[in-house]
């Protein structure tokens, strides 16, 4: 395994609090790493720095050993590091594939994605991503209409159009029923695996938690409190005492 992702030191405070202090994270290809920890911990300004969103006060992030540190999102996902996002970002006046088609077209560097003929050549492209993330059925619906859970695996399919050798999920089952989050993180394991694809996910669910991810990183008050395999964080008793506690779904 080679490190896909790495992000050093990362620091980032907002006025005099340190959200982020200190953060080291190595992300390997095809495995799934979940961070985890309380509401406040720091999870998704981390996943701002990775991505660009937010510039780092201190510290450095490589993607495939180069550093990327400080981009912006848009060319970080021309080299591989692609998001999803909690709300989908759809056009939901279009079709399920026509947003596909769109974000084919603004990933093969041609701007003029909203033309139906410019984006029209990648129809095959997107049925076939459509089919992967299992809503081929959908192609012709209006996005807005789509069911929540539907929506999400568009959003999956979006990202999928950037061909990203990572991909970061900030809280991809939020909203969601219980047996349709197992099926979507079932379905990114799957897509992982296949693809060598690397990826980072935050989720409060400790059942999608520990049934998908094969290293969880635990953040408290913006540092890594521990990293490990599923069942050694499990066992961590200064993770069943902070995050965990007696009821693992409430206090994560
Ligand atoms: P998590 O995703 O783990 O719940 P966040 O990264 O969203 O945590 O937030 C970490 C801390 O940083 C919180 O206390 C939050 O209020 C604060 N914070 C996050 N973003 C900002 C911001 N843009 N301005 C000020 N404070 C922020
Ligand atoms: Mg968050």
């Amino acid at each position: 395994m080679s490190a896909l992702l790495e992000a050093r030191g990362l620091v980032k405070s907002f006025g005099p609090f340190r959200a982020v202090d200190g953060v080291d994270l190595v992300l390997e290809s095809g495995e799934m790493l979940a961070m985890i920890g309380p509401n406040g911990a720091g999870k998704s300004t981390c996943f701002n720095l990775i991505n660009g969103q937010l510039a780092p006060d201190a510290g450095t992030v490589f993607l495939t050993g180069r550093e990327i540190t400080g981009q912006p999102p848009h060319r970080l996902a021309r080299q591989g590091l692609a998001r999803t996002f909690q709300v989908a970002a759809t056009f939901g006046s279009m079709s399920v594939a026509e947003n596909v088609e769109a974000a084919l077209c603004v990933a093969a560097g041609r701007g003029a994605s909203l033309w139906p003929g410019g984006r029209r050549r990648y129809r095959a492209q997107a049925l076939d991503l459509l089919e992967r993330v299992g809503i081929a059925a959908q192609a012709e619906r209006q996005c807005g209409l789509l069911a929540y859970g539907d929506l999400k695996r568009v959003d999956l399919a979006l990202a999928l159009a950037q061909t990203p050798k990572v991909l970061l999920m900030d809280e991809p089952t939020a909203g969601m029923a219980p047996g349709e989050r197992a099926q979507l993180m079932d379905l990114v394991s799957e897509i992982a695996r296949d693809g060598a694809i690397a990826v980072l996910f935050t989720e409060h669910d400790m059942d999608v938690v520990f049934g998908h991810a094969r290293r969880i990183v635990v953040l408290d008050r913006g540092q890594v409190l521990t990293v490990g395999a599923p069942d050694q964080v499990r066992d961590d008793p200064r993770v069943r005492e902070i995050y965990l506690g007696p009821d693992l779904e409430e206090s994560c």
